[in-house]
């Protein structure tokens, strides 16, 4: 079972999911509240966003599956390179108000600096949405610097601000109807899909989430989850000596971290009985961020983002 399709989950049943976690955090780890905090606030935007895009008209993809399988087979995630249409306006008024809650979550005027260079157009939203959709780093770190905005504030507002739309995207595109009315040739290549980089937007996963012996890798932008047929180092495809999964606490080994020391990557590989449905993978980092620490402790890190500036021609 390659690409898994999540049933949809409605909002308050999102809301007390989330809950019940962000509780579950601060109880363990009361230095965590403010982190927490400000993590609520940011996901109450971005629930809401879900909603209004859920609510509205998607842009028209005029990808036929047929092209979008080839394009898998190939090893290129379904969107890139693809000019797909943003809903600008209420994209724009979320990156807004994401900006005011992380000013006042703690972020301070490094947040308010980028808020005032969207609104005074100094920024262009629509160029700064784009940018994150096609996972443009370079651009957005060029563009940020360029204004002596904080380059990593302005990826994550951004981030966090295009993340529902490309996840409905991504159900639409690899879920429904498409595969339905196309015949076998999309479900086939997603099937046979064996990349550690997302399948739709072509992101690293943020983390593995095993379900009943399923390891599924869980994309860190659409939330997409895929499963690969070889237990290996998702970022460089080592299965040697060198790619070791281990458990920093030795009292919960339902918690780990994939490492690699062949590309000096790692992963965090979390038992869990149920996937996280969107946007929840993002308390899941925070829940795990002692996985973090004791990864780049060792010397291991995220790799970079990887590139796909074209679709089938490139
Ligand atoms: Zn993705
Ligand atoms: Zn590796």
């Amino acid at each position: 079972m390659p690409y898994i399709s999540l049933p949809p989950v409605a909002r308050e049943e999102l809301d007390a999911l989330a809950g019940g976690r962000w509780n579950a955090i601060v109880a363990d780890r009361p230095e965590l509240s403010a982190a927490v905090d400000l993590q609520r606030r940011l996901l109450a935007q971005v629930l809401d966003l879900k909603h209004t895009i859920e609510q509205g008209r998607l842009p028209r993809l005029s990808l036929p599956a047929r092209y979008v399988a080839a394009k898998l087979a190939r090893g290129v995630p379904a969107l890139a390179g693809e000019p797909i249409p943003l809903p600008i306006q209420p994209l724009t008024a979320s990156l807004l108000r994401l900006c005011q809650e992380l000013g006042a979550g703690g972020a301070g005027e490094a947040a308010d600096h980028i808020r005032t260079a969207v609104e005074t157009g100094s920024m262009d939203a629509g160029s700064l949405l784009a940018a994150s959709l096609s996972r443009d780093q370079h651009a957005i770190r060029t563009g940020a610097a360029h204004r002596g905005l904080a380059p990593d504030l302005v990826w994550l507002v951004a981030e966090l601000a295009v993340g529902p739309f490309v996840y409905v995207l991504q159900r639409t595109l690899l879920t429904t109807g498409s595969v339905v009315a196309s015949g076998d040739a999309l479900s086939t290549a997603l099937g046979e899909w064996s990349r550690g980089y997302c399948p739709a937007c072509g992101s690293w996963p943020a983390m593995a989430e095993v379900v009943d012996g399923h390891r599924l890798l869980r994309c860190s932008f659409c939330a997409a989850a895929w499963e690969l047929a070889q237990y290996a180092c998702v970022y460089c495809g080592e299965e040697g000596e060198r790619f070791v999964t281990a458990a920093p606490d030795e009292e919960r080994k339902d918690r780990r971290v994939e490492v690699c020391g062949a590309c000096t990557g790692y992963l965090k590989t979390i038992d869990t009985f149920a996937l996280s449905p969107f946007p929840l993978l993002s308390i899941g980092d925070l829940e795990t961020m002692d996985l973090d620490m004791a990864a780049m402790e060792h010397g291991y890190q995220r790799p970079a983002l990887r590139e796909f500036k074209t679709g089938l021609r490139g």
